[in-house]
């Protein structure tokens, strides 16, 4: 049996926030408390243009919280050759095509009426995919993956089985010649050898599309944990509108690790009112059974508490 491999997995996009942390703690310490590895990979691929200054940014708050991680971190665009090379595979196999429809054109073959569209595959799809890609158009165009099943059943520790929506090819590569996420993402997994996942539930989604890239590759599926978000009063998920939740902006006005910890650990029922605590009590207190699966709510008492 392979030996169970998880990952952080950040994106470079400014600072991490209290909802991101919240995530990286549980993964960190499901992790932990299984003896699993964790790795690390910085999913730069879409961030912003001062790249490097928010990797360092990032992988400092991890480290002031106290996370760490075993061997070096895979940069994800130094892998893009890999990433190619999974595009290429896919071709070969008749599970890609180029595809030059715009937004504006594609939306408006989705809006077709539903009979039109849910009879048969995709009617965007070339009947034959091996014929159309043999003559490449001479812009550069997205590439999408012939997602041959309507709905796709993902499996997740938390959420139980979820029917995800299927039936749409998705982009895997785009005109500007980059790998989308969910190309990337699943390349990367497979190469660090992850076993388990655990991230933000606003990527179950996601997760069928993974599930259907690694089957075609014809790799193992990971198993997958995704965890409440963090989100305002106001139910939307926390971001700048709910204040400036960064931590990095908790930490330069005397905002100690331990009140963040002690925070989310009242949040996953690890304690019962806020109290500061250190890492190595979370550790112990933290029980995956008791995370109830709907989001968690930063109340503006919650903020008062950890700023007082
Ligand atoms: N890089 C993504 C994020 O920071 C996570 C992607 C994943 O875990 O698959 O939200």
């Amino acid at each position: 049996m392979t030996s169970p491999i998880t990952r952080l997995a950040p994106s470079p996009t400014g600072s991490l926030h209290i909802g991101n942390i919240c995530t990286f703690l549980l993964n960190w310490v499901i992790a932990k408390q299984r003896n699993w590895k964790i790795v690390f990979r910085m999913e730069d691929i879409d961030g912003p243009r001062k790249k490097s200054i928010a990797i360092e940014e990032s992988i400092d708050i991890l480290r002031w919280i106290g996370i760490d991680w075993d061997g070096e971190i895979v940069i994800q665009s130094d892998r893009i050759d890999a990433h190619q090379e999974m595009l290429h595979t896919l071709i070969e196999k008749d599970l890609a095509y180029h595809c030059s429809l715009t937004r504006k054109e594609l939306n408006t073959v989705l809006s077709a009426p539903h009979e039109t569209f849910s009879s048969k595959d995709p009617i965007y799809r070339p009947a034959n995919v091996r014929l159309h890609n043999s003559s490449l158009p001479n812009i550069q165009t997205n590439w999408r993956f012939v997602s041959e099943r309507a709905t796709h059943v993902v499996h997740d520790e938390l959420y139980g089985a979820q029917i995800c929506d299927t039936s749409h090819d998705f982009v895997i590569w785009t005109k500007d010649n980059s790998p989308t996420y969910q190309l990337a993402v699943v390349a990367d997994d497979h190469y660090q050898h992850i076993t388990h996942i655990i991230r933000g539930n606003d990527l179950l989604q996601s997760a069928a599309w993974q599930e259907l890239l690694f089957e075609a590759m014809g790799w193992e599926t990971p198993t997958w944990i995704h965890l409440p978000l963090v989100i305002g009063s106001d139910g939307k998920r926390v971001a700048k509108r709910h204040g400036d939740s960064r931590i990095s902006t908790y930490r330069s006005r005397g905002v100690s690790p331990e009140r963040i910890i002690g925070l989310i650990a009242m949040w996953t029922h690890a304690q019962i009112n806020p109290i500061p605590m250190s890492l190595e009590k979370f550790l112990h207190s933290f029980d995956l059974d008791k995370l109830q699966p709907n989001n968690i709510v930063f109340t503006k008492e919650d903020e008062t508490w950890l700023l007082d």
